[in-house]
């Protein structure tokens, strides 16, 4: 039905800074401490109380804005972003308006029809607001509560033009820019916990129409999938409308994940309701080239570039490159163990292989690994010199996880070091052509894929232990005699 109509899309993403302490004062961010525990006069909005600018939250604005190919504003400049709401002790929100600390950056994006730049109007710095409980115990079951810990948490908002044409385009772009921050260290990405929110602005417009349609705004909706879900029903409920005769009107609505629709919450603001005015207890933030600079050598490697080293200087498939790029952590994995192992194939394998499927099974995040990078190299190594089979390597990992025991300790402990002596190999082949002679004749005859069964006889015997080429290697010989 909505292919009568253009879909349009615009961003606004909001990252929660991982600082210690929160953006105007020295108060702990840390999480789920007893409500108002964090607190101070500033942050609580006590008068007369002065905030002071947190010179780290700047310097990931800037890192940011560096990955994001910004430019970073010279001066910039903090406003007071007028509203009342009882989580808001002092009556503002201290944000960024009319000069940004960043501005004209863009993130490329992969589309069905290749590389798409997506324009990125603005990243500014702000104060998260508190937490209002309603009713969240017993004693409090017909009251609310304020929770003022995370006020005053260091905020970056950072604002997409409305380049995006579909909700997968959204995604993409969401899923991007989240790979970004996390990959900066500037944010853990946790979008459960909030740390990583988005608001989708979405409207609709005829084919060939220049002009943009009203837009509906999206609030705060905590999953790629719910987001994905939510445009997708707005745009349906949109086009319908219109096609009834109706009309878009510009309003906040909230998704329900329950039944996937979502709902009017209330009219959408304009930016003169909030009568945003410079705050005069800020000075202007002045950002010279010299600590733009020094924000650039503090950059790690960023994911486009990972994944580039990847396929050029270790030679890696990029589908394999783009699978552990994906995530921070487990490229972190992976680079620890090459540089501890020259075998990057073998160790890209075992990382995007049994390893993976072990964390997906346990359902453990790979940074709380029981196996670390040093121990499945130990294994590797034993591999890499034969003094395992890649199939016992398996089984080697496994008694690891759950010893923690070295590679050797436990090739030791359960013998499984790989059979190598020609003697002993030898005489296991003789055992199975002798009790298998009408296979024997049948391989004589021609029938050539009967190796793969004699060959699994013979490691059976050897309880896996033999080598699989030497065996394959000592079986054609003898077969052929
Ligand atoms: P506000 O805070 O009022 O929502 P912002 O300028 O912070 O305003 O954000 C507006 C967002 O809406 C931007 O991401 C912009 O790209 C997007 N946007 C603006 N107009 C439209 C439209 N007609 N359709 C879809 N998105 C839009
Ligand atoms: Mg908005
Ligand atoms: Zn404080």
């Amino acid at each position: 039905m909505h292919d009568n109509f253009e879909v349009v899309i615009g961003l606004e993403v909001h990252v929660q800074l991982t600082t210690k302490t929160k953006i105007f004062c020295g108060c702990s961010t840390a999480f789920g401490s007893s409500p108002n525990s964090q607190t101070c006069p500033v942050c609580l909005g006590l008068p007369g109380a002065l905030p002071v600018l947190n010179r780290q939250v700047v310097e990931n604005a800037i890192k940011a804005g560096l990955a994001t190919n910004c430019q970073i504003a010279p001066r910039s400049i903090f406003a007071r972003k007028n509203y009342f709401y009882p989580d808001l002790p002092k009556g503002y929100q201290i944000s960024q308006f009319e000069l940004p600390i960043c501005e004209h950056g863009w993130l490329m994006i992969e589309t069905d029809d290749g590389e798409k730049k997506i324009g990125i109007t603005r990243i500014h710095m702000e104060e998260d607001a508190g937490k209002l409980l309603h009713g969240e115990t017993a004693e409090a079951a017909n009251s609310s509560f304020a929770d003022l810990n995370r006020a005053c948490t260091p905020l970056l908002e950072i604002v997409s033009e409305p380049d995006m044409r579909s909700a997968d385009e959204a995604i993409a772009y969401l899923k991007k820019l989240h790979q970004i921050v996390v990959y900066l260290g500037v944010c853990d990405g946790n979008l459960e916990e909030g740390s990583f929110r988005c608001d989708a602005n979405v409207s609709i417009r005829p084919w060939g129409q220049e002009e943009f349609g009203t837009r509906a705004e999206l609030k705060n909706i905590n999953s790629f999938r719910f987001i994905k879900q939510a445009i997708e029903y707005e745009v349906e409920r949109q086009a319908e409308l219109v096609e009834d005769g109706g009309k878009v009107i510009q309003e906040t609505r909230l998704f329900d994940s329950q039944t996937g629709m979502t709902r009017s919450m209330r009219g959408k603001e304009e930016a003169h309701d909030y009568r945003y005015f410079p705050d005069p207890d800020l000075v202007p933030l002045v950002v010279d080239s010299d600590w733009i600079e020094r924000c650039k050598g503090l950059l790690p490697e960023l994911p486009e570039a990972k994944r580039q080293r990847f396929v050029e200087e270790l030679g890696m498939p990029e589908r394999d490159a783009d699978i552990l790029v994906a995530e921070k952590s487990v490229a972190d994995y992976f680079d620890a163990c090459v540089a501890l192992h020259d075998d990057n194939k073998t160790c890209a394998n075992w990382v995007t292989g049994e390893l993976s499927r072990k964390l997906n099974e346990e359902n453990i995040a790979i940074g709380d690994c029981p196996v670390t990078p040093e121990l499945l190299v130990g294994i590797l190594k034993r591999i890499g010199d034969n003094t395992i089979s890649g199939k016992i390597a398996k089984q080697v990992f496994d008694e690891m996880w759950q010893s923690g025991k070295d590679a050797d300790t436990i090739i030791d402990e359960k013998g499984l070091k790989q059979v190598t002596d020609t003697g002993a190999i030898e005489q296991l082949v003789d055992e199975v052509i002798a009790a298998n002679p009408g296979q024997v004749a049948e391989y004589k005859g021609g029938k050539d894929k009967l190796i793969g069964f004699f060959v699994g006889q013979v490691m059976q015997k050897s309880k896996g232990k033999a080598n699989p080429g030497m065996v394959n290697q000592l079986l054609k010989k003898k077969l052929s005699e």
